[in-house]
C-alpha cells in the first residue's frame, strides 16, 4: 500500500512504540512506582534487562511481524502456520520471561497454526491474560487496506495462545484502533470499532478508563484491565513519552501495559515522536535494534 510520509512515520511507530513502552516498563515490572521515582529506560527489574532491552511482548510482536512480512495475509492457513512457527522459534531461543498461558501452549512446540490454536482452546481455567493483546500491534500493518480482514486476523492470532472471547475481542478493538491511527492520525478508530465487538461489555470499560484511575483496573495481568490501563494512560497525557510514563506509573505488569499503549501511541504520533535517546538504546530478540524494527514495518506495508 502507498503511504504518505506521515503515514509511513506512523507505521514505523507501531513496532517502535511497542518496543519503547516494553523496554521502559521492563525495569518496573510487578512494582508500583511512587511519585518520587523517576521513570527511565534503565533496564533491571525481575529479569535483569539491559537498558533499552525489550522483553517477551516485543519479541512476540516481532514474531508476528516477521510472519506478516513473509506471508502477508496472516489469517490464511499458511499465514497462521508462519506465525506459529515464529512463536516456536522464539520459544526455542530460550527467552528469560514468558507468560503462563503462552508457556502452556508453546512448550508443546506445535508448528502448525491449527494445532497451536487447538492447544490454546483446550487449556483449562482462566484464559483471558494480556499476553495476546501485548503483541497484536503489527497485525494492523498487514491490513492497512482491509479493515475486515484486520479484525479477523487480530482474533485469529490471539487464538493461537489466548483462545478466549475477551482476549480476542480486546485484540480486535486495539488492532483496528492502531490501523485507523496509522491511516488517519487519530484515536477515533477505537470507538468506531466498538460496533464490531460486544459493545455493551466494552463501551463502559472505555468510559471508565477515561473517567477513572489505575485503582479501578488494577488487575492488569487480565486483558480487560490491561487495555483499560493503556487507554487511561493514553487519554491522560499530552505526548507519547508522557503517556508511556503514566502506563508504567500505573504499576503491575508495567512492561505489558506500556507495550500495549505504545503500539497505539506510536501509530498515532509516529516514530518521530519517540525520544532519540530511547531509540538508540532499544534492542532485543532476535538481535534487532530500532532501525531493524523500522525496516520490518516497511517490509510489511510495502508488500
Ligand atoms: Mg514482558
Amino acid at each position: 500500500m502507498d503511504l504518505t510520509p506521515e503515514q509511513a512515520d506512523r507505521a514505523a511507530g507501531v513496532l517502535l512504540g511497542t518496543a519503547a513502552g516494553d523496554a521502559l516498563g521492563a525495569g518496573y515490572e510487578f512494582t508500583h512506582p511512587g511519585p518520587d521515582v523517576e521513570i527511565r529506560m534503565k533496564g533491571g527489574g525481575a529479569f535483569r534487562w539491559a537498558p533499552g532491552e525489550w522483553t517477551d511482548d516485543t519479541a512476540m510482536a516481532v514474531a508476528v511481524a516477521r510472519a506478516a512480512a513473509a506471508i502477508g495475509d496472516i489469517c490464511s492457513p499458511a499465514g497462521l502456520d508462519a506465525v506459529a512457527a515464529e512463536f516456536v522459534a522464539w520459544w526455542d531461543s530460550g527467552p528469560k520471561d514468558i507468560g503462563n498461558q503462552t508457556r502452556q501452549v508453546l512448550e508443546h512446540r506445535d508448528t502448525g497454526g491449527r494445532a497451536m490454536q487447538m492447544r490454546a482452546h483446550d487449556l483449562p481455567g482462566l484464559k483471558a491474560g494480556n499476553g495476546s493483546l501485548m503483541r497484536t500491534a503489527p497485525v494492523a500493518l498487514a491490513y492497512l487496506d482491509d479493515p475486515e480482514r484486520c479484525g479477523k486476523a487480530a482474533k485469529l492470532v490471539s487464538s493461537l495462545t489466548h483462545y478466549d472471547m475477551q482476549a480476542m475481542q480486546a485484540c480486535k478493538l486495539w488492532t483496528l484502533a492502531i490501523r485507523h491511527a496509522v491511516l488517519h492520525g487519530t484515536y477515533d478508530g477505537l470507538r468506531d470499532a466498538l460496533s464490531q465487538v460486544d459493545t455493551g461489555f466494552w463501551e463502559p470499560l472505555l468510559d471508565k478508563a477515561e473517567s477513572g484511575g489505575p485503582a479501578d483496573f488494577a488487575n492488569n495481568g487480565w486483558v480487560v484491565h490491561a487495555l483499560q490501563t493503556a487507554w487511561w494512560a493514553i487519554t491522560h497525557a499530552e505526548t507519547l513519552p508522557a503517556a508511556l510514563e503514566l502506563a508504567v506509573r500505573a504499576g503491575g505488569d508495567t512492561d505489558t501495559t506500556a507495550a500495549i499503549a505504545g503500539g497505539l501511541l506510536g501509530a498515532r504520533w509516529g516514530a518521530s515522536a519517540i525520544p532519540a535517546e530511547w531509540l538508540s538504546l532499544l534492542h532485543g530478540y532476535p538481535g534487532l535494534g530500532a532501525e531493524d524494527l523500522t525496516a520490518l514495518a516497511r517490509r510489511i506495508t510495502e508488500r
